[in-house]
């Protein structure tokens, strides 16, 4: 276990989704399972990837979003290695005003989207 002072950055975690749909209630997407941790040494770790395999050997997630997940996360390790923003450290002192309310979530927030076919996953 690795300690650090409070606040300090631990890590960019990249949560591998399909493109956000607006729609009268907020944003969604999918998310295809697979995802990329990097601590400030960036070194990169792939997670869930036998959980993004199963979700497509199952048919969950078709073969065409099952590739751009693997090429996205594989996108995502290459930036983060080279330091692209925003993995560049620009946002790694962020820290949100304490004065700042803390956001509710809309009554119709987990209602099905109208017309949403979840991107095209099944
Ligand atoms: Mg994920």
């Amino acid at each position: 276990m690795v300690l650090r002072a409070p606040g300090t950055f631990r890590n960019w975690y990249v949560n591998v989704e399909t493109p956000a749909v607006r729609w009268a209630g907020g944003l969604d997407a999918d998310d295809l399972e697979v995802d990329v941790v990097a601590g400030p040494d960036r070194r990169c770790q792939l997670k869930d990837v036998d959980e993004a395999e199963a979700a497509n050997a199952a048919g969950e997630v078709r073969d065409e979003w099952a590739a751009r997940a693997r090429s996205e996360a594989e996108q995502a390790i290459a930036d983060i290695t080279k330091g692209v923003w925003p993995y560049d450290g620009t946002w790694t002192d962020f820290r949100p005003d304490p004065s700042w309310p803390v956001p509710e979530l809309p009554a119709n927030w987990n209602q099905p989207v109208p017309g949403y076919t979840g991107a095209g996953l099944l």
